[in-house]
């Protein structure tokens, strides 16, 4: 046995470190029943072995479609997102490449991997763009705070951590996680910065733990004297016979950190108007800080309290700006907003479909911008407006909810509002209260509650709702057609312009991302494919349904109204006669069917008869 293997605990050592700890904890009784015939030719294996070779990377996107992907979901930040993308598909394809080509998952020596760094007040779309980014590449993703380690002290231990958490994230598939991408927050506070020289040692302390793994290292997965890990090399032992030793290598493991940066800034054109008074001057007029920081470079870090070694291995930049008013509004239009689909699928979980009119999401976004927190803000604005709507429509047969203005202006008195307009077809608790409580308050003013009065204010609800939701799908349909190249490539499904108003349909009346609201558009254009694929097989008729007729029918089945082997059915009921005399008496075999002839097929039917057989 060589000295490596030697290290490796015998499954029994490990049954008995269980068990001691176990013991400690719960008493002496525990006892570790396992196996008593191990399985035989108990083998050491390493990740290494080309047996473990990885299945992974189909990955096959390029840079731009990837920034096109990202558009969907993200306002602003242009440059972020092109950096991002160029340089996480070229980290993924030249891994690909090389494994493709070579076998070998390492590259050039000395190459750098292209870990990044971005910069960024809260709330602006940082880790939103890398787990976006991470979900759409299919590789596992975990994210921490830098401030976690530095809390206490010098830490390797726990920097190795998140790469366990890799695998985990990634159910266990070292492969995988070999592959992953690990985002480290709050990068700035392990800064050693002149303000808080105490923690000076941790903090650096905390930046050379991560050199090594973010360049490459091999991380043990066996934490020492940590049962949960033992009790799953020991699980592994008896499920493959072997004993593995469960290691990672963070060689293609993406590192990016990020954070606030404070004072960076001033570090920035500081430095600038030293160097050149006529380019100093074009920086003091700068924006804001995110213009300034686009000059960056590595000496402000180093100024700004990282070791150079740390900085080195963050060759990829990027600054991400702060989002203004008219941007969270943006965000909100966006039709995958995670606020707003969000709270849609809350509702809906009660049966109830909430709609927001443009103008509250305009004062909704107003309140999110003064909370100074970027787009985070948003999510805090629409709970203060709706939780007290959450609480109680659920309990009344409200069914329906138009989030307007007035709404957010002042939320109690609308709820109080709509629950009494209600009463007159509820007779639910909260109604009858309501009344009294209006009741109450006319008495108060000495004079006798006027229920015409109570009730003159109220709103048409439901046309109110209605309006909402039209101009709802109107938005999204023309969100949709403005996009329709893109999502017609990314989808595989042409998107004609009435097909846009279909997918915005079906948007709107079910709670789902845009992109899930176009494949099932294409589901139900697939699905009416394929019966003229079976009425051929089956019949040997070929029908073709025209584009008008493919589409009429993906409504009907967009609300329900027939089922896909229903419309197979009516055609064969409503046509296969016909068309079938016709094939016999003219040899013509090839029928174009329109929206018009499956709404009239009688007509349909005579005309060709007249045109085929009588002419
Ligand atoms: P941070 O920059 O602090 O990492 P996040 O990325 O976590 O902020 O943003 C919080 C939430 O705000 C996201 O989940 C997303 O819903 C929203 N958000 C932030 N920035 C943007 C943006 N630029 N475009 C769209 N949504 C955004």
């Amino acid at each position: 046995m060589n000295e490596k293997n030697e290290n490796l605990p015998d499954p029994q050592k490990i049954e008995k470190e269980i068990e001691e700890f176990l013991n400690k904890r719960f008493g002496g009784t525990v006892k570790i029943i396992s196996p008593s015939i191990l399985p035989k030719n108990a083998a050491i294996k390493g990740t290494d072995s080309p047996s473990e070779k990885s299945e992974f990377i189909n990955f096959d996107i390029k840079p731009t479609e990837l920034v096109s992907y990202l558009d969907q979901y993200i306002i602003r930040q242009y440059r972020a997102k092109s950096v991002l993308s160029t340089k996480i598909c070229t980290h993924f394809n030249r891994i690909k490449h090389l494994e493709e080509n070579t076998g070998i998952q390492a590259g050039i020596t000395g190459s750098i991997k292209s870990n990044i760094l971005m910069l960024g007040p809260t709330g602006v779309g940082k880790t939103y763009l890398i787990k976006l980014i991470a979900k759409k590449i299919g590789v596992p993703f975990v994210k921490a705070d830098a401030t976690k380690f530095s809390e206490t002290g010098y830490v390797g231990g726990d920097v190795e951590d998140i790469i366990r958490d890799l695998v985990k994230e990634a159910n266990d598939d070292i492969e995988l996680a070999q592959y992953g991408i690990v985002y480290i927050d709050e990068i700035d506070k392990i800064a050693a910065s002149q303000n808080f020289r105490g923690a000076d040692v941790s903090r650096t302390g905390v930046q050379r733990a991560l050199l090594k793994p973010m360049e490459e290292t091999d991380i043990d997965l066996k934490v020492p004297h940590d049962p949960i890990s033992m009790i799953q090399e020991l699980e592994n032992y008896h499920k493959t016979g072997k004993r593995s030793k469960r290691r990672i290598n963070t060689a293609n493991i993406l590192f990016i950190v990020s954070g606030a940066f404070g004072d960076l800034a001033q570090i920035v054109s500081k430095r600038i108007s030293k160097q050149s008074i006529g380019f100093g001057s074009t920086i003091s007029t700068a924006k804001d800080e995110s213009d300034i920081l686009k000059h960056l470079k590595a000496e402000d870090l180093v100024e700004f309290g990282f070791e150079s070694e740390f900085i080195g291995r963050l060759p990829v930049r990027c600054v991400l700006e702060k989002l203004s008013e008219n941007d969270l509004y943006d965000i909100l239009r966006m039709p995958n907003n995670p606020v707003i689909l969000g709270k849609r699928l809350d509702f809906k979980a009660y049966g109830i479909d909430i709609v927001f009119t443009d103008d509250s999401l305009k004062l909704l976004a107003a309140r999110a911008f003064h909370e100074n927190t970027g787009a985070r803000g948003l999510v805090s604005a629409v709970e203060d407006v709706l939780i007290s709507f959450e609480e109680h429509l659920p309990s009344s047969d409200i069914k329906r909810l138009t989030v307007t203005q007035k709404l957010v202006e002042n939320p109690a008195e609308y709820l109080e509002k709509i629950l009494c307009a209600h009463e007159k077809t509820d007779s639910s608790e909260y109604s009858v209260s309501c009344r009294t409580s209006y009741y109450q308050k006319n008495k108060n003013h000495g004079t006798k509650a006027d229920w015409s009065k109570f009730y003159e204010n109220d709103y048409n609800w439901d046309e109110i709702h209605r309006l909402a939701t039209e101009n709802e799908k109107q938005y999204i349909a023309e969100y949709v057609s403005k996009n329709w190249k893109n999502l017609s490539i990314r989808h595989g499904l042409t998107l004609s312009q009435y097909r846009c108003t279909l997918v915005a349909e079906y948007f709107c009346t079910h709670v789902t991302e845009l992109g899930n609201a176009i494949q099932q558009i294409k589901s139900y254009y697939e699905s009416i494919k394929k019966i003229e694929v079976d009425f051929y097989k089956n019949y040997d008729l070929n029908i073709v349904l025209e584009e008008d007729a493919v589409d009429f029918l993906i409504e009907k089945l967009i609300h329900n109204q027939i089922s896909s082997m229903e419309i197979s059915a009516k055609i064969y009921n409503d046509f296969y006669n016909g068309l079938n005399l016709i094939r016999d008496k003219s040899a013509k075999n090839r029928f174009f069917l329109s929206r018009k002839s499956l709404l009239e097929p009688e007509n349909f039917l005579n005309d060709l008869i007249k045109k085929e057989i009588s002419s």
